[in-house]
């Protein structure tokens, strides 16, 4: 293992059933090759897990704690217990949170499930900021209502209000809007395969993107249709050298600091 990383995926999700065969192997295997991950908790149970996963390792790995929106349903965000988990120092930001429209079913619940959704995501950014730690931001088809929630917030908190807008896939004017914010946008496998992101990718400044797998989910290519893992965030690093036109060794090393910088590993 070496303490300066060669890759970092800022949004994995090692915790789920996906990987309780090989877990811990895993986990070895990717610090061996000199790769981290932050495993990205989605409600209170799963953010419980991704701090004791996180606790198990000296470095490499970390835990970001908070409710996913399509939670909210069946659960609310518990200010007092996700406290608990959010003071510690192996926490580095609070999420995924944010806003989903696309994944709400019922017609009828939408007003009421959104209204929940900015509710929960407004604690969430509260927190976020008490403990001076970044936010996880998950979007789907809502990128104007979180800009909008991101900038009630500012004019509350200021510079304090700071994050990262995972999987990102918005347009070239919604990800200026977070940029313009200081929010930084990571990138997924995604990009490896999909054709429409090239100019988002070229547009986006090499100092504020961040790596990720959302694994289990997308994976890159070459390994389309298996299980993502960690590792695999080195296609999505040199998928985005190849996009630049950059060097692959500028753009590991830049990618490794952005995450240092954002999430003070
Ligand atoms: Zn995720």
């Amino acid at each position: 293992m070496n303490s300066e990383p060669e890759y970092i995926d800022v949004h994995a999700h090692v915790n789920f059933e996906d990987f309780d065969t090989d877990r811990e192997e895993l986990i070895l295997n990717t610090l061996n090759q000199n790769t981290w991950m932050i495993n990205v908790g989605t409600n209170l149970e799963t953010s419980r897990q991704v701090l004791d996963l996180a606790k198990k390792y000296k470095y490499g790995v970390y835990a970001i704690v908070g409710l996913h929106p399509t939670e909210v349903g069946t659960e609310r965000f518990d200010e007092e217990e996700f406290e608990k988990l959010v003071a510690d120092p192996k926490v580095v930001a609070i999420g995924e949170c944010g806003i989903d429209v696309f994944r709400i079913e019922d017609q009828v619940e939408k007003e009421r499930l959104l209204k929940i959704q900015e509710e929960d995501f407004k604690k969430q950014i509260d927190i976020a900021v008490k403990y001076d730690k970044p936010i996880m931001i998950h979007a789907r088809e809502s990128y104007g209502e979180i800009l909008r929630i991101l900038d009630d917030s500012l004019r509350v908190h200021g510079v304090k209000l700071r994050g990262n807008a995972h999987f990102f896939v918005g347009t070239i004017e919604e990800a200026k809007a977070f940029l313009d914010r200081g929010f930084t946008v990571s990138f997924t496998g995604v990009i490896t395969f999909a054709k429409q992101y090239e100019e988002l990718v070229k547009y986006v400044p090499l100092d504020m993107i961040l790596s990720e797998t959302d694994c289990p989910f997308v994976a890159p290519v070459p390994y389309r249709g298996q299980r993502n893992q960690p590792l695999y965030v080195r296609e999505v690093v040199s998928r985005i050298a190849v996009l630049k036109g950059l060097d692959e060794e500028v753009v590991k090393k830049a990618l490794i600091s952005n995450a240092k910088r954002q999430f003070s590993l």
